[in-house]
């Protein structure tokens, strides 16, 4: 199974297929379902960010805080595993101090569900390892890190309101 090293400790995989999709909820390594949610991002309607601008780059980022333990985690940068903003070279990462906390109808709590697409694994192979751009190399290995489609899913803990497509971004 794909899976990316990042998402290993904390994916609860509920669906999985061989073409390369992969969905399920996160779950603290502390076992915690809930979280706060901090992002960069354009907000483009209530509940859903899309991409930012960052020093002349794009940029989108999210990352969950533990409400139990306190620990944070990386679910997903652009510039990390974006096909374009990775391999195209179009995204950047930006520190920690430009994220913004999730709000929702004043709740700061949610949970999580996460599925992300995967390029096929022939284009892979033919237009990124064979024919990498410029200056950069990849491998078969590369390809559980570079998404081709990104959705996160959030459920406000305590209404149990859904904001579904947070973020839903096609990646390539
Ligand atoms: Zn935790």
């Amino acid at each position: 199974m794909l899976i990316p090293k990042h998402l290993e400790k904390i994916l609860r995989v509920s669906e999985y297929d061989d073409l390369g999709t992969l969905s399920g909820q996160i779950v603290c390594e502390c076992g915690c379902e809930t979280f706060g949610i901090k992002y960069f991002g354009e907000v483009f309607c209530p509940g859903c960010i899309g991409m930012g601008e960052y020093n002349g780059k794009y940029a989108h980022t999210v990352k969950s805080v533990c409400r139990e333990c306190g620990k944070e985690w990386l679910l997903y940068d652009f510039a990390q595993h974006g096909y374009d903003g990775l391999i195209c070279k179009d995204g950047i990462s930006v520190s920690d101090e430009e994220l913004i906390d999730a709000v929702a109808d004043n709740e700061k709590d949610f949970q999580i569900q996460m599925s992300i697409e995967f390029d096929d694994e022939e284009q892979f192979t033919e237009e990124v390892v064979e024919d990498p751009p410029d200056g950069m190399s990849f491998s078969p290995d590369d390809r559980v890190n570079i998404w081709s489609w990104i959705v996160i899913d959030l459920k406000c803990a305590e209404s149990g309101k859904m904001l579904e497509g947070f973020v839903d971004s096609e990646l390539a």
